[in-house]
């Protein structure tokens, strides 16, 4: 399966008692959205943390483009093409928007092209000059996904981005991954709007207490009798 981007197998996170992740396998491939969905303390963002290499693995293994990496520092899996934004927004407060797109670009050791073009395809130009803690939050966060798409990766993980946004910008955040998705992009994206998952993801994987409830295509996956028990509340 040399086309996969990154594979996971079996990946655990333990804190103490813990078992915030317990044994998730995730593939990400070229040119697919996959979602994960699940409640508040299901595991997600620590899955993203695990693949990020920002907390060990308890068990299991990492790949990407088939090779082993769970020893890599998190930093040199920017250069390997791995970008990510955060479920709270980390922007340099001390930075301007674009000094702060301009950080992604600098990672990727590209400058300022690559962020001219997240700029561009965020929809920040207006606020390029302003500082981080006069953005509203639905731009703040806009302004997080330029600075991972400033760095041209290859795989792109994102932590709830539309939240704090209204319905129309979260049809343009899913307009805009699924123009990234055509033009080849491995993504993993988190968010608690199943319609939003739905219309935007290839695969869905529901999470709770650490595990898979389910995975398939979106609409296996809400229609899982387990998922909407936990999930859905329904
Ligand atoms: P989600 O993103 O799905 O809401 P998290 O990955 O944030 O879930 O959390 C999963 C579980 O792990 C929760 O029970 C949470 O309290 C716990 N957890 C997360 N981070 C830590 C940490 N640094 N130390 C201890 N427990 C943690
Ligand atoms: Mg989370």
């Amino acid at each position: 399966m040399t086309s996969d981007v990154l594979v996971a197998e079996d990946v655990a996170v333990h804190y103490g008692g813990i078992k915030a992740v317990d044994g998730i396998d995730l593939t990400l491939t070229p040119g697919r959205i996959c979602g994960l969905l699940g409640p508040n303390g299901s595991g997600k963002s620590t899955l993203l943390a695990a693949i990020t290499r920002l907390v060990p693995l308890t068990r299991g293994r990492l790949l990407l483009d088939g090779k082993e990496y769970h020893r890599a520092a998190p930093a040199s899996l920017a250069k390997r093409g791995v970008a990510r934004t955060f479920q709270t927004v980390r922007l340099l407060p001390d930075l301007t928007v674009l000094e702060n797109v301009q950080v992604g670009a600098d990672l990727h050791g590209r400058k300022a092209g690559g962020a001219a073009e997240a700029i561009e395809r965020t929809g920040i130009g207006d606020v390029v000059s302003a500082w981080p803690g006069e953005l509203s939050y639905g731009m703040a966060r806009r302004v997080e996904i330029a600075r991972a798409l400033a760095m041209r990766p290859r795989l792109l993980l994102l932590d709830e981005p539309t939240a704090g946004m209204n319905q129309a910008e979260r049809k343009e955040i899913s307009a805009l991954l699924r123009d990234l998705r055509e033009e080849g992009l491995a993504q993993l994206l988190v968010e608690h709007d199943v319609q939003m998952m739905v219309d935007t993801c290839d695969d869905l994987v529901a999470m709770n207490f650490g595990a898979v409830v389910a995975r398939g295509t979106p609409h296996e996956v809400v229609q899982n009798a387990a998922v909407r028990e936990a999930y859905l509340g329904k």
